[in-house]
């Protein structure tokens, strides 16, 4: 018996055939077209030798192939490796020898990579068989998901389908998303949270995804009115990216009830903005190797929490190691670890808890607060600064684009702060107008000591910028 993620567009074609499942450009596929091209798929794969254990990569943007070659890997017990199309070849070349897949399934536009067998896009029709029921367990694994690699090397977690499943109860549990739901998918489905927290939920409730094949807050905007969907997923910067469009006052949100945030704090003035439209806002903190969610704060909550990550999601213990500390995960969406590689593996757990490497407090009502990542809080004159808050300080100046602290060695007082600003458009801030700016805001050793104006910040495929290249850049 299939007890993974493969074996639910058939239960759900069993129970809602006619339904619209996924939502791309014109196009549509109801559940039972899902359920049936899926079959064909799998049924090529099995062709062609894949079978139980077996990775199957897929590289391209996102688009309904994605999906289906998702559910047909999990169909056979393979296991799915999406890849990040923006990675130079070199990077992707990386991944696909180091999960060792069998095939590669790309978009016409990723030609560049090959693997032991590399089907396009194109030639995905399928050959027709009976439904498949190979015996997958919940302990097996579903994905191989290559963390954002903002601390170096991307890392392979492997997540279990039972994981994924768990992740699912407890984003459950936190929204209610429901069986006439449409979703929007804006975001990368390489990506987890995309996975795992609109995709998959969506699916198993029967509900609708709308799936853009990359981010674009005007097209977004048209596919809310058009399409009436009713929530979606994005990190902080999309949300402000819709709110800053000049379609934002004129599109119809009324179909919307909720949208979901999470990867990065959401700042105070952007969930207002939402609820001035009579839009609730919930957020998340997680990572890639727990699928993804730890904790949750609940749209009710957004306002009386405000910078809060909220509390550890339902059927999962979070904790930190002294307050302020390390995060510290253990709970049924955990990973066993990451794939093919013990060392990494053993450095993250410590007595079967995750080791998040991100640093936070709890408040006395439980709530958590992300400060910063363990590796890029720096110690000066004895305290310890956290670059995100001081880097969102930052941000409250118009003049400031973007902006990134490190710290950097110093005589006196051990560490100091050095900030990497880029500009906004029109006159570029001096360094004295940002250290007032900053007087007022913050305390005096969290103040930078240099200011350094660049062009752009090094980021990752995820967007994340890459301290470790700043750090490098002294
Ligand atoms: P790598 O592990 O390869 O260095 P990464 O940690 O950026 O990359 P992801 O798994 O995509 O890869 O990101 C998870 C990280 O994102 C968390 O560990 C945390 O640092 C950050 N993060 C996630 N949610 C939040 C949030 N709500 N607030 C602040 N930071 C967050
Ligand atoms: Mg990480």
């Amino acid at each position: 018996m299939n007890r993974g993620l493969g074996s639910w567009p058939a239960r759900r074609a069993a129970i809602s055939p006619d339904r619209v499942a996924l939502v791309f450009g014109d196009d549509s596929w109801s559940y039972a077209e899902l359920r049936d091209r899926i079959t064909r798929l799998a049924h090529r794969l099995r062709g062609i030798g894949v079978g139980r254990g077996d990775r199957v990569a897929y590289l391209g943007p996102n688009h309904p192939a994605l999906v289906e070659t998702l559910f047909a890997t999990h169909l056979l017990g393979a296991v799915f490796v999406p890849l990040n199309f923006r990675l130079t070849a070199a990077e992707v070349r990386y991944q696909l020898d180091h999960s060792g897949a069998r095939v590669l399934i790309r978009a016409p536009e990723c030609a560049v990579v090959q693997a032991p067998t590399t089907i396009a896009l194109t030639d995905l029709s399928g050959i027709d068989g009976p439904p498949l029921d190979i015996d997958v367990e919940l302990d097996d694994p579903a994905f191989i998901l290559y963390t954002s690699g903002t601390t170096g090397r991307p890392k392979g977690a492997v997540l279990t389908h039972g994981n994924v499943i768990w992740n699912t109860y407890n984003l459950l549990v936190g929204v209610d998303v429901a069986g006439d739901e449409v979703t929007l998918i804006g975001a990368p489905l390489f990506h987890v949270a995309a996975l795992n927290q609109c995709l998959l939920p969506t699916i198993l409730k029967g509900g609708r995804c709308v799936i853009m094949p990359s981010w674009n807050p005007e097209q977004a905007l048209d596919l809310i009115e058009s399409r009436r969907v009713t929530w979606m997923f994005g990190v902080a910067a999309m949300f402000a990216a819709l709110t800053q469009s000049p379609r934002w006052p004129h599109t119809d949100l009324s179909s919307l009830r909720c949208v979901m945030s999470g990867g990065a704090a959401v700042p105070p003035a952007l969930i207002r903005a939402y609820q001035e439209r009579g839009l609730t806002f919930c957020q998340g903190y997680g990572m890639t190797e727990t699928a993804p969610g730890a904790t949750f704060l609940e749209a009710r909550e957004s306002l009386d929490h405000v910078g809060s990550a909220g509390v550890p999601v339902f059927f999962t213990e979070v904790r930190v190691d002294g307050n302020p500390g390390e995060v510290l995960v253990r709970g049924p969406n955990v990973t066993p670890g990451y794939w093919n590689d013990p060392a990494a593996t053993a450095d993250a757990f410590t007595d079967g808890w995750l080791r998040t490497g991100d640093m936070a407090s709890v408040d006395a009502a439980g709530h958590f607060h992300i400060l910063d990542r363990l590796k890029d809080m720096y110690i000066s004159g004895g305290e310890n600064v956290y670059p995100a808050e001081v880097e969102a300080a930052l941000f409250t100046h118009p003049a400031v684009a973007e902006a990134a602290v490190i710290g950097i060695p110093d005589e006196k007082w051990g560490e100091v702060g050095r900030a990497f600003i880029v500009s906004a458009a029109g006159s570029p801030p001096t360094a004295g107008q940002l250290r007032d700016h900053l007087v007022e805001r913050l305390a005096k050793y969290k103040i930078p000591a240099q200011f350094t104006f660049v062009d752009d910040l090094p980021r990752t495929g995820s967007n994340k910028v890459r301290k470790a290249d700043l750090r490098k850049l002294r």
